[in-house]
């Protein structure tokens, strides 16, 4: 989710805050009382620990500064337990000296020294510790109660929304707006990342995540519609007459002269100025600018971008109803996972079919999911890959989030794998060579996927393969390592499984798990039980069927090498190993990415009425519970 989704948002993480603890924050809460002096050295430490978490290092300077200031010191004796598996906790601590060691369940994790950092996600909500930390040795610890981080948060946050008020009103297009109404609009803008914002410090960046209609500009109405504010330079050109467009603007500071050509020559039509718009034709599709708008001095705007679904609105979306058997005349469920169902809808308006993803936001709290969505949402949005199903756009109501995807006609390669046992070996050869071009792009943006498997695969009505379902997706700067132990036991790496820490190299282990199980039928390590899949994975005996031929067999035994560091992917040329390797001679990898390739896939996709791809679903009258709470702001 490159620029977006690097810079996640500080005001996201403050609406869950408040919205995951149980306990208000009062509004008068002095936390000006809790400071505690620290020396130049033991600030740069906490400043250094805090830029190499992944949580921390989100929180932009002030609030880095106020929470350096308001950390805690606390020492410790060998043997104390600071943190114990099971019980709640409330406090997030920075290692300044000493050696402490994590257990999960009796086993040891790893050990924590200086400017390593624990407990972070009880500052975001009161959740049980998974895992415990005992001193070793004396320990001095940096620590911050949740209640102190939430209030750092809440300050933040009402500052900002003063600062948004005042932008505003300044701006004529929205004079005729109440103050509520503007309320409104701050409630649906979340701050939008520095680098596409030409000016980090001086204006408030927004972003519209929510549906607005903005009557009475031009007729238009548009929803999830991307806010920013932009500066220009005296003379610098903000819109080209005849250049493609994209961006509405307001202006909020400064003069804009209008200029079009008129029989060869340039000619001033008019000026605008504060409170005036121009560009609004860009928020029609595809529309060239009918005149060049050009900086009289410095110029500030308050910009709106198109986006790709601006004119899709939830009740634009239609169920499309079985035509025939059993549930004749119900909506089309095309799949039902964890946490909702998957339906197919279409538009009136241009007849195109989604899958429309419904999850209920209750079942999220109460699985405190919250985080995971979030993190999903804004991954996907930022996709483009042709090999990624496209999210176009999320909305709510008060029982359901929902997704709105490209619909993927073709059915789960998982089903049509179990319909022929197991694949020839060039069907197999076409889908790998997909998987690898998603990972390409997504490992260049330095995300992992990690949940590779037949039932995250899905095929278009080309026969083009797409990945879905980014719950376990991460993002990790490279030489980095991550933790977690998650992903699905027969696809996992072994370093995974040892808690080594793991990295994109644990993707191409699970490619080459399901390069084995495409051809073979099963897996290459499996087992009822979970534990004995472990041990066989540890083990790492793969036996071949007899049909798999030599190539697959080496770019499998390449792939699933014990060692990361040895595997294919992680060698020399990176990724370009893989597509090299002789099992994909007959890959047209240019082809492929222009999606010339005729997939031999095709032949797996049934043609009928669009569902016919899918298992059948009977419709679910019933209602999820309702929640206000507010975590989901940001669809
Ligand atoms: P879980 O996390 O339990 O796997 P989930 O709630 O994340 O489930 P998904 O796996 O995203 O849901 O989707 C559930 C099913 O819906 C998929 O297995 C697939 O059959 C169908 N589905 C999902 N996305 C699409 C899509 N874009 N086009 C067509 N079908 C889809
Ligand atoms: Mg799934």
């Amino acid at each position: 989710m490159g620029k977006r989704f690097s810079n996640d948002s500080v005001e996201v993480r403050q609406s869950r805050a408040a919205v995951m603890a149980p306990e208000p924050i009062p509004d008068d809460m002095d936390i000006s009382t809790t400071r505690v002096k620290k020396t130049a050295s033991e600030r740069a430490q906490i400043f250094n620990a805090m830029q190499k978490n992944d949580f921390l290092s989100r929180l932009d300077e002030e609030q880095i500064s106020m929470m350096v200031e308001l950390l805690t010191s606390l020492d410790r004796c060998p043997g104390d337990d600071i943190i114990k598996e099971g019980t709640e906790g409330d406090s997030m601590y920075i290692v300044a000296a000493g050696e402490l060691q994590v257990t999960q369940a009796g086993r040891n994790l790893r050990t924590l020294t200086s400017g390593d950092v624990f407990g972070e996600l009880a500052i975001l909500y009161n959740c049980k510790r998974t895992a415990s930390v005992k001193a070793v040795t004396a320990v001095k610890l940096w620590c911050i109660e949740r209640q102190i981080h939430r209030s750092i948060m809440a300050i933040k946050s009402k500052k900002k929304r003063e600062q948004l008020m005042g932008f505003l009103k300044t701006a004529r297009t929205f004079k005729s707006l109440s103050d509520e109404q503007l309320s409104c609009i701050i409630d649906s803008m979340e701050e939008v990342c520095a680098a596409r914002c030409h000016f980090p410090h001086e204006a408030p960046h927004l972003h519209y995540t929510s549906s607005l209609n903005l009557k009475g500009l031009s007729g238009i109405e548009y929803a999830h519609v991307p806010v920013s504010g932009v500066k220009f330079q005296d003379n610098e050109v903000i819109v080209r007459e005849g250049a493609e467009g994209d961006t509405f603007y307001i202006i909020l500071k400064g003069e804009v002269e209008v200029t079009k050509k008129v029989n060869g020559q340039q000619k001033i039509i008019r000026k605008l100025e504060q409170g005036d718009h121009f560009g609004e034709l860009a928020l029609m599709r595809e529309i060239l600018r009918t005149a060049t708008c050009i900086a009289l001095g410095s110029v500030t705007c308050f910009a709106i971008d198109k986006d790709s679904v601006s004119s899709l609105q939830l009740k634009d979306l239609i169920p499309v109803l079985y035509q025939e058997g059993r549930y004749q005349g119900s909506p089309v469920t095309l799949g039902v996972g964890g946490f909702g169902r998957v339906e197919l809808v279409t538009t009136l308006h241009h007849g195109k079919y989604f899958a429309l993803k419904k999850i209920s936001k209750k079942l999220i709290i109460q699985k405190r999911q919250e985080e995971h969505v979030l993190f999903e949402k804004r991954l996907m949005l930022d996709i483009e890959c042709d090999f990624i199903v496209r999210l176009h756009g999320t909305f709510k109501d008060s029982r359901y989030i929902y997704m709105v995807m490209d619909f993927c006609s073709g059915g789960e390669i998982w089903t049509k794998l179990k319909e022929v046992r197991h694949f020839e070996e060039n069907i197999t050869v076409f889908v790998a060579a997909c998987v690898v071009e998603a990972y390409a792009y997504l490992h260049k943006k330095d995300i992992m996927y990690r949940d590779l498997k037949p039932e995250n695969l899905m095929l278009d009505s080309r026969g083009y393969v797409k990945l879905v379902d980014f719950g376990f997706a991460k993002k990790l700067r490279r030489g980095q390592k991550t933790y977690s132990f998650c992903g699905t036991p027969e696809y996992m790496a072994p370093e995974i499984i040892q808690n080594h820490g793991h990295d994109f190299t644990a993707d191409f282990w699970s490619l080459g798990v399901l390069i084995y199980e495409l051809m073979a039928g099963s897996p290459p390590f499996s087992s009822s039980e979970p534990q004995n899949i472990y041990a066989k994975i540890l083990d790492g005996v793969i036996k071949y069927p007899p049909h798999m031929g030599e190539a697959a067999r080496s770019l499998i035994s390449k792939l699933c090498r014990p060692r990361p560091g040895q595997r294919l992917g992680n060698t020399k040329n990176g990724i370009k190993d893989i597509r090299n390797h002789r099992w994909f001679n007959s890959m047209n990898w240019h082809k492929l990415r222009m999606k010339q390739v005729n997939a031999p896939t095709v032949k797996l996709i049934r043609k009928g009425p669009c569902y016919i791809n899918f298992d059948r679903f009977p419709f679910d009258k019933s209602l999820a519970e309702e929640d206000f709470s507010g975590w989901d702001r940001e669809f």
